[in-house]
């Protein structure tokens, strides 16, 4: 059996040695961590590296500098070495200058993290903005630490060199894009973020065997945040304009339920459409900025994309969020399969709506009823009672304030009370008085135009 005849949910042994592979790599924004795991995901989707220089201005952040760590350690007044980075990358504060000192434990701890309520676990902790240093490590060994003279040695390098992303593109019959969106930044975890790493590598080759594609997809594999930025930065005149539904997945690993955030504007179509595959055990939250990953820079007041994020508990609500408790093991071949299961349902769902879904020839304003032989149209009133009569044409009036391209027929259904197989029959009417196209057929270069 090849890997094209599997289903979503069979894939989840592979999605799991993927994962496992990437693990060990220490990525952070910049340096060579990122590119390491591109190159890796190269072997599964055909990936361009796009790299934004240091220094560069993105809507008013700094692309940040590379950085390379090669190795660090504290060493105790009795010769025990603590916070070893080559044995956890977590140990490491993300983004550390380079240090080489003794000092006194007085001097020592306010550069140590750890977690007195989980003593058991190292946390993740990053300063890229900052030139800073520190340690990571369970509370049970900080406070094992006993006064004297500890030696302490980083090893690492910031330079000038360049921000990376991957971007792989599989063209449809449409210019109109679906984005999915998920983050290369962290380090050694496992369900934050290498779940949404591989749930996006195996949904790209899913797509990639399939024959035909109504939508383009475009896959963005960015540091988060100032590489969403910079994605959107380069592309704000193109693709950007071009995109008709965006997920962003983050932390779909774990063994929680589904977490669905809408779009910032609340009722786009892959709203709509999450809410339909999602199970009843599920949730589904209005957007909210103050969480969350990359979603908060697509949904931004200057894009206001219809993009929304798939999870299962939501970020930093598991309680193994940003700690080394977010191993591999911990993740099951199941879970991520029932993950990229969910994702390509919904993506089933756009390419069936895509397939009911009609624009408007002439959009502006209502159409001349009368002038069709609509107002009183005879196929529309018989064998029905008044009543029929008058929520046909109710329906009539929601299917031409639908057909905007963004709504199929079961979203018109669902907003006007009525039913699909009315709504298709009316349809098939507005249609041969050439008042709505369909959308797939009108969707050939150009025609789907910049919206
Ligand atoms: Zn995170």
């Amino acid at each position: 059996m090849t890997n094209h005849d599997k289903t979503a949910s069979e894939l989840g042994p592979e999605m799991h040695a993927l994962l496992r592979r990437l693990f060990p790599i220490c990525r952070s924004l910049a340096g060579p961590g990122t590119r390491e795991t591109l190159a890796v995901l190269r072997e599964h989707v055909e990936l361009d590296v796009v790299e934004v220089p240091s220094g560069r201005d993105v809507y008013g952040w700094t692309v940040p500098r590379e950085w390379a760590p090669h190795g660090a350690e504290i060493t105790g007044p009795d010769g025990q070495v603590h916070a070893r980075f080559a044995d956890n990358n977590l140990h490491l504060v993300n983004g550390s200058v380079a240090v080489d000192a003794d000092m006194s434990l007085e001097d020592l701890l306010p550069h140590i993290y750890s977690l007195p309520d989980q003593p058991d676990l190292i946390p993740y902790v990053t300063s890229y903005y900052h030139p800073h240093w520190g340690f990571c490590m369970s509370d049970r060994e900080k406070q094992s630490l006993t006064p004297g003279r500890y030696k302490v040695r980083i090893e690492s390098e910031h330079f000038d060199g360049a921000l990376v992303y991957g971007e792989a593109v599989l063209p449809g019959k449409s210019e109109r894009e679906i984005l999915i969106s998920t983050y290369i930044c962290h380090p050694s975890m496992a369900n934050d973020n290498l779940s949404g790493v591989v749930t996006a590598a195996t949904l790209y080759r899913l797509l990639a065997a399939r024959s035909e594609r109504f939508y383009t997809y475009r896959f963005l594999f960015t540091p988060e945040t100032i590489g969403s930025l910079c994605w959107l930065n380069n592309n704000e005149t193109g693709a950007v304009r071009r995109i008709h539904a965006g997920l962003v997945l983050s932390c779909v690993g774990d063994e929680g339920t589904f977490t669905y955030k809408r779009s910032r504007r609340g009722d786009s179509q892959i709203d709509r459409i999450a809410a339909r595959v999602l199970g009843t055990q599920d949730s589904v939250n209005d957007f909210f900025p103050n969480s969350g990953s990359d979603e908060r820079q697509f949904c931004s007041p200057g894009f206001d994309l219809p993009v929304g994020m798939l999870s299962r508990t939501y970020p930093g609500e598991w309680p193994y969020y940003h700690t080394s408790g977010d191993t591999a093991d911990r993740l099951s071949p199941d879970v991520l399969g029932q993950s990229l299961d969910r994702v390509s349902r919904i993506v089933d769902g756009l390419e069936q709506a895509a397939a009911e879904t009609y624009v408007r020839t002439n959009p502006h304003g209502e159409p001349m009823l009368s002038k069709y032989d609509l107002y009183h149209r005879q196929n529309l009133r018989r064998n029905t009672d008044a009543d029929t009569e008058r929520s046909q044409r109710g329906q009539m009036m929601w299917l031409l304030n639908l057909a905007d391209g963004d709504h199929s027929l079961t979203d018109i259904a669902e907003r006007s009370g009525g039913d699909v197989e009315t709504l298709r029959t009316i349809a098939r009417t507005l249609m041969q008085a050439g008042l709505i196209r369909p959308l797939v057929e009108m969707s050939t270069p150009n025609a789907a135009g910049d919206r």
